[in-house]
């Protein structure tokens, strides 16, 4: 088994910048210019294991690049977690979690390429997927 790439950052990531329990880097492949992790250092694969010191500083690095990020780069910015255990990590999948920050600019090329069709996929809300979903959240 490999070993995970986030444990054991080299030189080539570019550590943007770091606290005691938190590392920035970019993105390698990336999505767009200036796509930054935010990645805790301890090898976590569920993000509700974060202790709340872990929450505490990855939530300040993304509050403070998303700021830099819309006032630079872009006009806007994502930030993304995506938590997918199905799939099996590779390249484009890591299972330690990580946090993505995205530069984003009216109409670029992630709104232009992808994003564009996701108007097809909302649809109205409905009383019985709010009772359904209400359910299963119960006791949260
Ligand atoms: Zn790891």
């Amino acid at each position: 088994m490999k070993p995970c790439p986030f444990c054991h950052v080299s030189p080539r990531d570019h550590l943007v910048a770091e606290s005691g329990m938190v590392k920035v880097i970019f993105s390698n492949p990336r999505l767009v210019k200036g796509h930054l992790l935010i990645i805790p250092k301890r090898h976590v694969e569920q993000p509700w294991e974060l202790t709340g010191q872990e929450q505490i500083e990855v939530l300040a690095f993304i509050t403070k690049f998303q700021r830099r990020l819309s006032q630079t780069i872009g006009t806007g910015c994502d930030v993304r977690q995506n938590y997918r255990p199905f799939l099996i990590q590779g390249k484009l999948k890591v299972d330690h979690v990580h946090y993505h920050l995205l530069p984003r600019k009216l109409e670029d090329e992630l709104y232009t390429k992808c994003q564009i069709y996701e108007k097809e996929i909302f649809i109205n809300l409905c009383d019985s997927e709010i009772a359904e979903v209400e359910q299963q959240l119960k006791g949260i």
